[in-house]
């Protein structure tokens, strides 16, 4: 199947509506070879966008996907190349961190500077900043688009009423506005998505990058006879999302799981590809971000493109009845 092309939101933009990212992964949980392998077998199956942000692996992430993309040979005007900024790098100052004017754009230069290009296409507001006035932060954004650094700029786990404020002062200024959201959205996590800012993705024609298709690899049903050596939650730096993942709840989420699998296999098809198809059947939805440590697992995915047509009404139906007695 090739890769389709949805336009983000309403601009002119367009992403592949499979994408890829460097969370977790680059610069930590794998090694440089199979970033650059998973990067190459991604663009080569059409993907035109990459997601990253300052705080993946402290900046390596940025670091490791910066030298992939100038050994590349790929046109710059090939990709579409995101970051983002909140959470700081590798230095926790007061000033290294958060949406302060200072921070936008000093963190948007060292962003830079780690992927070793002139400008990105997207930077997002990792997450909204109680401590920065949000006139402050959209005009830092919208300065870093008039001085060509950033293209476009977008939020990423931002309120309803935190978008719409931030549309308020550009609509009083003029200023240049946020064109897309990153949500988590998956079959585990879908309320806030479907109920709290699909109206404001329409009224405003915001396009979304959504993040965790698979919840981590949950969706895939790895997690359910525990937890694989060779898994992101058995890494001891994420014991955080291990204890998210496999806590308060989790039987529940494990025995959805397993009715999804049974689900998939009366379809006939691979249950992560299942997953992803859910994602990419939402119109609101402009591109699925993926994660991967290995390649397999991204030739697995993007197979999520070829079997589209099975989920049909009643596949959708009963995946919703599943959903729906679990999902946040
Ligand atoms: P997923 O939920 O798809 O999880 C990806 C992980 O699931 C893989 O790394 C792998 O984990 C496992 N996996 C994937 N495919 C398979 C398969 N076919 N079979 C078995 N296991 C599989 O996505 P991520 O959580 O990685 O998120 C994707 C991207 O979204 C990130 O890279 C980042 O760019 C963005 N993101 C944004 C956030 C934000 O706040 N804005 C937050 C989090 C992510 P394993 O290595 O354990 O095998």
């Amino acid at each position: 199947m090739t890769m389709p092309y949805r336009r983000v939101g309403t601009t002119g933009l367009k992403v592949s509506a499979l994408s890829f990212g460097a969370w977790v992964t680059f610069g930590n949980q794998i090694g440089g070879d199979v970033a650059r392998d998973l990067m190459h077998t991604a663009y080569d199956a059409g993907v035109n966008f990459f997601d990253n942000a300052e705080t993946y692996a402290d900046g390596r992430a940025e670091t490791v996907m910066g030298e992939i993309l100038k050994n590349s040979g790929w046109r710059r005007s090939s990709y579409v190349l995101s970051s983002k900024v909140y959470f700081g790098a590798e230095s926790e100052g007061p000033n290294e961190m958060g949406l302060s004017r200072k921070h936008v754009i000093e963190g948007c230069h060292a962003c830079l500077r780690r992927l070793q290009t002139d400008y990105l296409d997207i930077l997002f507001c990792h997450r909204p900043d109680p401590d920065t006035p949000v006139l402050e932060t959209v005009r830092a954004m919208h300065d870093l688009i008039v001085q060509g650094k950033v293209l476009y700029w977008g939020t990423s786990e931002w309120s309803a009423a935190e978008i719409n404020a931030a549309f308020a002062v550009c609509d009083k200024y003029n200023f240049h506005a946020p064109i897309v959201e990153q949500p988590q959205y998956n079959l585990f996590h879908r309320t806030r998505f479907e109920r709290e800012l699909t109206p404001v993705f329409k009224e405003r024609g915001m396009g979304t990058t959504i993040w965790s298709p698979l919840a981590s690899g949950l969706l895939t049903g790895k997690y359910n006879e525990g937890v694989p050596a060779d898994s992101r939650l058995h890494m001891e730096s994420l014991e955080w999302l291990r204890k998210r993942l496999t806590g308060f709840g989790a039987e529940k989420k494990l025995a959805a799981v397993k009715k999804y699998a049974d689900l998939a296999a009366r379809v006939g098809i691979p249950l992560p590809r299942l997953a992803i198809a859910w994602c990419l059947k939402n119109p609101q939805v402009s591109t699925v971000i993926m994660g991967a440590s290995k390649v397999e697992q991204l030739h697995e995915n993007l197979g999520a493109l070829d079997i589209m047509d099975k989920l049909t009404p009643q596949v959708m139906a009963e995946l919703d009845q599943i959903s729906r007695a679990v999902a946040e």
